[in-house]
């Protein structure tokens, strides 16, 4: 590709709209566009890498077994009336409607259409096992758009969707996906993890997510080599501390603490640190509020708030007029000592002793808090998220933590969507079978953020080779003014196409540092440079992305180390 036919326009400065760096450098070197808020079109340098993407995912899930199908983006409301999801899906779902009033959604994931595929399609076992994928647009309204391509509203996600006879077939189906998938990030050259992730309402059935580490990750990873653990930090169970609570110093005592309404200024006020408080959340419940207990440290845990009889779902936090029914007193100073709702302590909380608590009126704290004494001993419940230092749920080991980027997910449904939906076959007795599903999701364009954030460096992208749009950049100096240059330019240019690699021709009229600066930014890992002085002696100026210098090579050594390494 010629560069000056390539339409391709990078940025100078970094766009302020970009909070992370795989966003801004996706601006800058011109892979993607924004329309409007989570919506943005791939221009041709960046569709080369999505094709890329795809291609890898392709022949992996193929090669699997799985058979590519295209459903369509639009979804009839009544399959989601079916399941439930109409209604449960909530915001995320973009609904419409057409000209005669009947309800539609586009869809941000697709068990509901194959499901009415294979109820129509499948009657046998013999059929049996099955798996359909897709690569296709999915659109989700998400709450915050943000990060570019990796968190849209409009994104291409591969799904795929198996079916079984029963619950062994489904878990040799996941089993054959999991390995596919650690196919695919292996191959796409990322650093990942598989983790152990939420089941959601579904309950009781695996699921399991495939993290691209990198700091700008969403989520947590909670890990432990020791003894082989990898979870999401949403997952990850806390154990109930053992040992004894240290017995009571001091005296319980009520003291005026202004303006202390977040632990943060309370702990400030008192000088004390965060370890030494109880925070009270109200929550909503199904009859009434419910006050979650936690040590002023730990963050609250949303989906094992969830697991809590009683507690709303999703997860709401009571809003002021609830907590001043329930406490006496305004946000931010509630806490046991004479509430009467239901209360539900975590399991840190049972080790801590000399404690300070809210005291249910405004600008008042308990201190000297101890349980048995001034307060109940409580039954705990795990409500918290994990921490570094943790022990491991197999106690072998202690946690770390590290950040992720979700860019594949996959569950074994069961038979929710089948039952609902009544998706059975014949067994081999003759017998109805509902047929146990597994679906299996690849976030296709998060993918492309996600390498750029594991590789780049200040100049720019550093693409993993089976990512880059070229493999080759070939930067000529003074071409316009050189024939020497130009013709052998040109003679390289077709010679590195035939040896079928993907070149950019850098045959702009522009200084040499302007070329340079670019092909740094757009991160194509081989550049080869032609200059009057090195065609002199046979040579050309190699530089690998990733190299700290150039160095000069004879003309066919040059040739044969891109060819070998982008080849191979
Ligand atoms: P997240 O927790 O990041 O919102 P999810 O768990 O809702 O994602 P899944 O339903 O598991 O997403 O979808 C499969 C894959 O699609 C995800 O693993 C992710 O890689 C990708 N994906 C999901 N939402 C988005 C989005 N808004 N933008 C880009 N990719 C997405
Ligand atoms: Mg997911």
């Amino acid at each position: 590709m010629r560069f000056t036919r390539f339409g391709l326009t990078t940025l100078r400065d970094t766009p302020s709209e970009a909070e992370i760096v795989s966003h801004q450098l996706m601006l800058k070197a011109g892979l993607i566009r924004r329309l409007a808020s989570g919506l943005f079109t791939w221009m041709p340098l960046g569709l080369r890498v999505l094709r890329k993407v795809e291609r890898i995912v392709r022949e992996e899930m193929d090669r699997a077994g799985a058979l590519e199908v295209v459903m369509p983006a639009v979804q009839p409301a009544e399959l989601w009336r079916e399941t439930g999801r109409w209604d449960k899906y909530g915001h995320l779902l973009l609904r419409m409607t057409d000209r005669h009033d009947r309800d539609f959604c586009f869809g941000p994931t697709h068990e509901e259409v194959i499901t009415d595929i294979a109820r129509r399609e499948l009657r046998s076992y013999k059929q049996l096992p099955v798996n359909f994928y897709q690569v296709q647009v999915k659109f989700r309204d998400e709450i915050r758009p943000r990060f570019g391509v990796m968190r849209a509203r409009e994104f291409m996600m591969k799904d795929a969707y198996s079916f079984d006879t029963d619950q062994a077939g489904l878990e040799e189906s996941y089993r054959k996906m999991h390995n596919a998938y650690v196919a695919i990030f292996e191959r796409l050259g990322l650093g990942f993890r598989v983790v152990d992730a939420d089941s959601g309402e579904i309950g009781g059935s695996r699921s399991q997510e495939f993290m691209v580490l990198a700091d700008s990750g969403e989520d947590g990873i909670a890990w432990c080599d020791e003894d082989n653990y990898a979870s999401n930090v949403e997952t990850a169970a806390t154990s109930p501390r053992e040992g004894i609570t240290p017995a009571p110093t001091r005296d319980l005592e009520k003291i005026s603490t202004p303006n202390c309404k977040t632990i943060e200024n309370l702990v400030a006020f008192l000088d004390i640190t965060a370890e030494q408080t109880l925070k009270t959340l109200i929550v909503d419940g199904d009859d009434g509020p419910i006050a979650l207990v936690l040590r002023g440290d730990h963050e609250l845990n949303a989906i094992k708030a969830d697991r809590i009889p009683g507690v709303a779902e999703p997860l709401t936090m009571a809003g002021p007029a609830t907590i001043q029914k329930a406490t006496g007193s305004v946000p931010g100073y509630a806490g046991p000592i004479g509430l009467d709702i239901p209360i539900f302590y975590d399991h840190a909380t049972a080790a801590m002793s000399d404690f300070v608590i809210g005291a249910n009126e405004a600008d008042m704290h308990y201190v000297g808090v101890n349980f048995g004494r001034d307060v109940d001993v409580p039954e705990t419940v795990d409500l918290r998220n994990v921490i570094e230092g943790d022990p491991t749920p197999g106690g072998k080991g202690t946690l770390k933590i590290a950040r992720g980027i979700e860019v594949g997910h996959i569950f074994q449904l069961g038979t929710v969507y089948s039952e609902s939906m009544n998706a059975t076959v014949q067994d081999k007795d003759g017998k109805d079978a509902t047929m146990a599903m597994g679906c299996y999701g690849i976030g296709v364009t998060r993918i492309v953020g996600a390498a750029i954030e594991q590789n780049h460096d200040e100049k720019g992208i550093i693409w993993p080779e089976p990512l880059a749009p070229f493999d080759v950049i070939l930067v000529p100096i003074n071409m316009h003014r050189s024939d020497t240059v130009r013709e052998a330019s040109e003679a390289l240019y077709e010679e590195l196409q035939s040896m079928g690699l993907d070149v950019l021709f850098d045959d702009r009229d522009a200084r040499p540092g302007v070329k340079f600066a670019d092909a740094e930014l757009i991160g194509i890992p081989h550049r080869l440079v032609v200059s009057e002085r090195g065609l002199e002696a046979g040579e050309l100026e190699y530089r690998h992305r990733r190299d700290d210098e150039s160095r000069m090579m004879k003309r066919d050594d040059a040739l044969d180390l891109v060819k070998d390494s982008s080849l191979s």
